[in-house]
């Protein structure tokens, strides 16, 4: 998993959403904090879980459950460990796991990053010969 994959994820997974799918409801206080119920204790009266609303940090001031992002909250409220939470994550944005896995600039190299022997045909075969490896007439 990379730090860029990780991006993607969180960046489809915005942690007020995830909340609200969990019977979470999270309300503005002021202009960076969230608060909402905790999950550990959803029958209690009173917003106790504090949630930063950039970073996605959270934090209740009554069972001290803390964790950060998208990824830490499914692992809290789902009971899931990392790697779990991150596919289902996934699977609800509808993101590739395979892509996350691998730097997004790796996906689809740049004209410029295509070697030049693959461009160019083998030694001692003439650009004619190559063309017509294939076999097709119409080729
Ligand atoms: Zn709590």
């Amino acid at each position: 998993m990379t730090r860029a994959g990780i991006e993607r994820l969180l960046s489809a997974s915005p942690i007020a959403e995830l909340a609200a799918e969990r019977g979470i409801e999270l309300r503005p206080l002021g202009p960076e904090l969230l608060v909402g119920r905790c999950p550990r204790h959803a029958g209690a009266v009173g917003r106790s879980l504090l949630v930063e609303r950039v970073s996605g940090r959270f934090r209740c001031l009554v069972c001290g459950l803390r964790g950060g992002n998208a990824i830490g909250l499914v692992m809290h409220t789902d009971a899931l460990p990392f790697l779990p939470a991150v596919l289902k994550l996934a699977g609800r944005a509808g993101l590739d796991l395979d892509a996350l896995l691998v730097e997004p600039a790796r996906l689809e190299p740049a004209p410029s990053e295509v070697p030049e022997w693959a461009l160019t045909p083998p030694v001692g075969l003439s650009a004619d010969v190559v063309a017509h490896v294939c076999g097709e007439a119409s080729c």
